[in-house]
């Protein structure tokens, strides 16, 4: 009969705060609509230190994708584009609506964003939104942090990258 012990313990061992969870990012954490493009950042998977950074350019629609190490994307082929860049366009969509995001880009008239645009890859700077997305992280998570922002330490390849 040792079960109401158990239990105590049991019931002793709940925390009153969860735990810190390993951060989840969103599949496009970062989307914006700036410097003529449709850019953003799209995440991998779990891993903050594994994203892409994905734009596409408003009249031309050539797009581009790489790795916050500025590795070109592996998915991306001279004439079509990558998973990223199809999750980019649609999380766009969702946010800012198919009418803005197609007149900003200049894509034309159609209810299907990714059949209208039709460019084919270029070399887009990323540094310069890889940077606004870690700003864009840490105003959402520590708004009131005095802290300077550490995390650009780690990506010292970035500002050597044009
Ligand atoms: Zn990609």
């Amino acid at each position: 009969m040792g079960s109401g012990e158990a239990g105590w313990e049991e019931r002793s061992a709940v925390r009153v705060a969860p735990p810190v969870q390993p951060r989840k990012l969103a599949k496009v954490p970062f989307v914006e609509l700036a410097e003529g493009r449709l850019q953003g950042v799209v995440s991998s998977g779990s891993d903050i230190a594994r994203v892409y950074v994905s734009s596409i350019a408003a009249e031309t629609h050539d797009f581009s994708c790489s790795t916050n190490n500025n590795r070109p994307c592996g998915g991306l082929g001279g004439g079509h584009r990558c998973k990223h860049l199809d999750a980019l366009i649609d999380e766009a969509v969702r946010q800012y609506g198919l009418e803005r995001v197609a007149r900003y880009l200049k894509a034309g008239e159609g209810d299907d964003l990714r059949s209208l645009l039709q460019g084919t890859r270029e070399k887009a700077p990323a540094a310069a939104v890889f940077s606004r997305f870690l700003r864009h992280l840490t105003y959402l998570e520590v708004p009131a942090s005095p802290e300077p922002l550490t995390e650009m330490h780690w990506f010292p390849a970035l500002g050597a990258v044009r």
